[in-house]
């Protein structure tokens, strides 16, 4: 056993009811027991497993410091697969960190980031998807992202991946009793079988490719810009956005004043409002235009456009800069024409409007009223454009991580060489090689064969105590 036993207070800081301490390790429970004395005069090592124990909690010192609870899990019936003691003290800011200074002074050593859930993966608790699932649920603050990661723990992609892997294995069985007797010939229909089996595969994993714009929508949120000339309600719009009724879910002023950064859950996604300064109005009144020239500054870098113009006049020359500005943005940026003012008719003519279709695209061009306070239309365009609604975040193998998404590539790509390369009669070692790089690759996209530096990579991105 080459693992440190390590602690951390696995609660956030601050005053709280309780507070947690998770010792982890080899010396879990020698820790425990001697910085906890049970009431019932036990030693906490002779108490059953699993089972809440009353007791006395030591400071470093030896002295008594509060009264908690402790609990022992046994190797491997633990989170992290080794002996865990958690003990539970008044969670107090000092009696918290009396409790922890005692368990370091009582054999224990400070837990890095992430360390918890680390040792959970080397121990083979948690495949490295769930492991980064655990992360995710942590970090939640939109009920779509908690049902991401739950769906992430419950290990729908590992499920997939695995099914996949299997789905692969006779192939690979075929293949290398193909290599090892080259005089018995797989035969056309074995040949057919396995070609059948690699399009399959690559099926299916580019059907999981394909969820990873919707996850990655979700768990880190879209860089939205909202743009259009000065009064055309760009800060009503911004307003009804973020307003009562669509949570808010993070709000952090940035080094300089005017730079805010909004996040906020919206048609089912997340959509991060970057560098709004002057949407708000400012508190002196003094509002800064984000007109044309902003725009121009901005929207190479966003994912989601939504270009406002007021509906109930004709366009002037700055809406037609803007347009023209809009029909130079290519790549996967969605735009979404945003004509505002609904309530007060609208004025635009049809070729005007089917411009704004041609240079949307598929985001296209809804009509609303920002001043109404609905939003839905909107939001139901921004949830299509990201297909928001296709999947079920909670039961559905949705990738949301460029880890997987690079991992799952390169298995795309070996296995469509592995057909190619079948289909064009190359040696069978060629195929043989190929589909073995693509098992490689499903392998990695779950961590099950994965570098040491990515695996430190990914934990590092943890809070201490997790
Ligand atoms: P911005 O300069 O683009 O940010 O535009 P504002 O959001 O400040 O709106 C400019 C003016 O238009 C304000 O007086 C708003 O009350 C008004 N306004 C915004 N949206 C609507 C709408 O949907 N209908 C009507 N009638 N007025 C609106």
């Amino acid at each position: 056993m080459n693992f440190r036993t390590i602690a951390a207070v696995s609660t956030p800081r601050g005053k709280g009811g309780i507070a947690v301490i998770r010792i982890s390790g080899d010396r879990a429970a020698e820790t425990a027991e001697r910085m906890f004395r049970p009431a019932s005069g036990k030693k906490l090592g002779e108490c059953e497993p699993r089972r809440a124990v009353f007791g006395t909690i030591l400071d470093a010192g030896d002295e008594p410091v509060d009264t908690g609870i402790a609990v022992l899990f046994r190797a491997p019936a633990s989170f992290t697969g080794e002996d865990v003691a958690e003990i539970s003290c008044h969670g107090g800011p000092a009696a918290t960190e009396a409790v922890y200074l005692s368990a370091i002074a009582h054999g224990a050593d400070a837990a890095g980031p992430g360390e918890f859930t680390r040792r959970a993966f080397l121990n083979g608790k948690l495949s490295l998807t769930e492991a980064e699932a655990v992360g995710r649920l942590i970090d939640a603050d939109t009920a779509e992202r908690l049902a991401l990661s739950a769906g992430g723990l419950r290990g729908n992609v590992s499920r997939r991946i695995e099914a996949i892997s299997a789905g692969m294995l006779s192939t690979m069985t075929a293949l290398y009793a193909a290599i090892d007797y080259p005089e018995e010939d797989v035969g056309d229909e074995g040949e057919r079988e396995i070609g059948n089996t690699l399009r399959r595969s690559l099926g299916e994993v580019n059907a999981l490719l394909s969820t990873y714009r919707t996850g990655r929508a979700v768990a880190d949120g879209v860089k939205t810009v909202i743009c259009g000339r000065p009064n055309v309600g760009k800060s009503s719009l911004f307003n009804l956005m973020t307003g009562e009724d669509s949570a808010i879910v993070t709000d952090i002023a940035g080094t300089t004043r005017d730079i805010l950064r909004e996040t906020v859950s919206f048609g089912g996604v997340t959509l991060r409002l970057a560098d709004t300064a002057g949407l708000r109005g400012d508190t002196d009144g003094s509002v800064e235009e984000i007109g044309v020239e902003r725009a121009r500054r901005e929207i190479g870098s966003a994912e989601l456009i939504l270009a406002v113009f007021d509906g109930s006049m004709p366009l002037t020359r700055e809406d037609r800069e803007l347009l023209a500005l809009l029909s130079g943005v290519g790549g996967d940026a969605v735009k979404i024409a945003v004509i505002n003012k609904a309530d007060r008719g609208c004025v635009l003519g049809e070729a005007e409007l089917s411009e704004m279709d041609g240079i949307c695209g598929s985001g296209g061009r809804i009509v609303m009223s920002a001043a109404s306070g609905d939003g839905s239309a909107l939001a139901e365009a921004v949830g299509a454009a990201f297909r928001a609604g296709e999947f079920d975040l909670r039961r559905d193998a949705v990738i949301w991580d460029v880890r997987q998404r690079a991992a799952l590539e390169h298995a795309r790509s070996a296995l469509e060489g592995a057909a190619d390369a079948l289909e064009a009669g190359d040696p069978i070692d060629c195929v043989c090689t190929l589909a073995e790089e693509a098992m490689a690759a499903l392998d990695e996209t779950d961590g099950r064969t994965v570098e040491e530096g990515i695996v430190d990579e990914i934990f590092k991105r943890f809070c201490v105590g997790k």
